[in-house]
């Protein structure tokens, strides 16, 4: 299934002399469970394609479907939905290059914190949180106040609160550049296989050499326009 589909996306920042085109027609089709790079220089449009992808910037003009669902379409109106707080935060994971817990919650409420503002009760939402972290082999940091945790645990955590809400996608901007090169392909290893186990698609930004070789699929973006290449796949074990 294809979970996230772009076509001929735009943006125009401006208007007259000064406008800037950021997007200048981006198509891009991603499945579900698969992770792909977003690859570009500064200026190149990249902040823009995440900002319209997660609702926070409103595209001049095309197409987007997130999870089989259409969420913008310029010929029928802009956005479909018209709650894209609710759209924030059911379908669309972030994760960033620093994790942003909040200090005063445990572990487990950092995770289940989103579910809840969704409705779902206490319980099922922690049940749903405990879940994720053994599946990110956290489990036993459960109860940790989140300062307690080491940088890597922290990175854990953070992917595990942007699947909480079991989205179709998850948008990581730079995930690994803090870390050195072992514990920034354990992350992209772990994107992997979290992608795979719960189906979601997972567009990582990054400008990390070192992590480069992981994606089977990347795209290039320069000047708002987005170029397809075919990566090199490598696993972990491929790397060491
Ligand atoms: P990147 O994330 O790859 O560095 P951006 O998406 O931030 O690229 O920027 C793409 C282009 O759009 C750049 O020319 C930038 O100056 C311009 N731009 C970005 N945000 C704005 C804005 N709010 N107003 C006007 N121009 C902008």
């Amino acid at each position: 299934m294809t979970a996230i589909r772009i076509e001929g996306l735009t943006k125009r920042y401006g208007s007259g002399d000064t406008a800037v085109d950021a997007l200048k027609g981006v198509d891009m089709s991603i499945a579900a469970g698969e992770v792909v790079g977003l690859i570009g220089p500064s200026g190149s449009g990249k902040s823009t394609l995440l900002k319209c992808l997660g609702a926070v910037t409103e595209p001049t003009a095309g197409r987007m479907t997130l999870g089989g669902e259409t969420i913008f379409d310029s010929g029928q109106g802009g956005w479909i939905s018209k709650d894209l707080h609710a759209l924030r935060r059911d379908r669309i994971g972030f994760v960033f290059q620093a994790p942003y817990l909040i200090p005063f919650l445990d572990v487990t409420d950092n995770v289940a914190l989103l579910p809840m503002l969704a409705g779902k009760s206490n319980n099922q939402s922690r049940l749903r949180a405990m879940e994720l972290l053994r599946a990110l082999d956290v489990a036993h940091r459960a109860k940790a106040s989140v300062v307690q945790l080491s940088g890597g645990e922290q990175q854990r955590v953070a992917i595990a609160r942007a699947l909480a809400n079991q989205p179709p996608v998850i948008l990581a901007d730079e995930p690994t550049a803090p870390l050195d090169s072992e514990r920034a392909l354990i992350v992209m290893t772990i994107l992997g296989q979290m992608a795979s186990q719960y189906q979601t698609a997972i567009i990582v930004v990054t400008h990390d050499e070192k992590i480069i070789p992981t994606f089977r699929r990347i795209y290039h973006i320069r000047d708002g326009i987005t170029y397809e290449e075919q990566g090199e796949g490598r696993t972990l074990q491929g790397l060491s």
